[in-house]
């Protein structure tokens, strides 16, 4: 998957910038708070229905203006599409060669992309709820069905909740009964995606660190111990009823996926209590690696891949393999750094370079 051209128009501090982007790798320079993860963002949104970075529409316009706009020409599978995306405070609008897109799942799978950013490893440090947010967005992207049930899910735990507040409580078995049935549905789809990516975890970690530290990711959702989606909906539904007394005393449901973890372990210790800032860096890449190549078998091609601020990530050991690893592959990659010749340029044939300032970029050659 390429990305050809794009540009971008009153979004964040970009007034209006216009590039064609090397083929292989591309790096965009420039002093702190210059607009290159601005750059990124507008790369990713293009393609995404969330940006990674917020979920507020209006922080996108440019201060002073009523709409920003990105446009991309995408590469991929031998064809080309052109993808529009306008942002106002009201919403956004994508297109697809010139028609309105009115469905998330019409736009998925047009442009993929993995962004690697500073604030990714956060979701070691912080709590389930950013593992949780990172899941879902994760198995999206190869997962089509996921939104769905996901959706679905949420609205059912709405309804139920309400009811657990409500005095008049009928009809809360048949939401108990929808939810756990949903609540399968997004149990299994989440196993699989993990099942696959820690298989590729490992991996990567050990491609990135060198070192032979064992990577792990699992997935223990509550009270479930099977996999199929039968047995897990049982399995939620004895949950649910066990709950169902603290779930009235608190008006809310307690316990199910929509609280669960995802566990993180570097040699079978927590890695948030355990790993060292470089190596909850190196995980949370290698991560990412995964789910790229979880996204090309998918897809049979690769994402774009979005590496933000990197000279602040890696030491320059690592820096150097994943350089090496990312050589070796067809992928698109993007990185962000604040000098023109980090080590990592070395490692690196065909960059186009870009510097950044103040919002706008000037190509400086490959
Ligand atoms: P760093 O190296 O520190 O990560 P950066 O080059 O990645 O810097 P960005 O985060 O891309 O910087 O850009 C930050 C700048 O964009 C800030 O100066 C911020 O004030 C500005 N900015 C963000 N949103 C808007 C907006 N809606 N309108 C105008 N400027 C904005
Ligand atoms: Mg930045």
């Amino acid at each position: 998957m390429r990305l050809c051209s794009v540009a971008v128009a009153d979004f964040r501090n970009v007034s209006s910038v216009q590039i064609e982007p090397g083929e292989r790798f591309n790096l965009l320079y420039g002093l702190n708070g210059q607009g290159k993860t601005n750059l990124l963002e507008a790369i990713y949104l293009l393609g995404s229905p969330r940006s990674f970075r917020t979920s507020r529409l209006p922080e996108l316009v440019r201060h002073g203006e009523q709409r920003a706009q990105i446009r991309g020409t995408v590469a991929s599978g031998g064809i080309q599409n052109e993808l529009r995306l306008v942002v106002e405070s009201a919403g956004r609008k994508v297109e697809i060669d010139g028609k309105a897109v009115h469905k998330a799942s019409e736009l998925h799978g047009k442009l993929n992309a993995v962004v690697f950013s500073p604030d990714d490893t956060g979701m070691v440090r912080m709590g389930p709820e950013s593992r949780r947010r990172y899941l879902d967005r994760a198995v999206y992207m190869g997962d089509i069905g996921y939104l769905h049930c996901w959706h679905s899910y949420q609205r059912i735990l709405k309804q139920r909740n309400h009811l657990l507040k409500s005095p008049d409580k009928s009809g809360l078995d048949i939401w108990t009964e929808k939810l756990a049935e949903t609540g399968a549905e997004v149990i299994e789809r989440r196993l699989k995606f993990v099942t696959v990516l820690d298989d590729k975890l490992g991996r990567y970690y050990a491609t990135i660190a060198g070192i032979g530290e064992t990577a792990r990711l699992s997935y223990h959702p509550d009270g479930v111990k099977t996999a199929l989606r039968e047995h897990i909906r049982e399995e939620l539904l004895e949950l649910f009823k066990r709950q169902q007394r603290s779930d009235e005393r608190y008006g809310t449901t307690t316990a199910g996926p929509h609280r669960d973890d995802l566990t993180l372990e570097l040699d079978e210790r927590p890695l948030k209590a355990f790993g060292s800032q470089g190596q909850q860096k190196s995980f949370v890449l290698a991560l990412k690696m995964a789910e790229m190549d979880n996204l090309q078998d998918i897809f049979g091609e690769a994402p774009l891949l979005l590496l933000d601020d990197m000279s602040s990530e890696l030491d320059a050991r690592r820096n150097h393999n994943l350089m090496e690893f990312l050589s070796s592959r067809e992928i698109q990659v993007f990185i962000t750094t604040t000098e023109r010749s980090p080590a990592l340029l070395e490692a690196t044939q065909h960059c186009a370079v870009f510097h950044v300032e103040d919002g706008n970029l000037t190509f400086e050659g490959n």
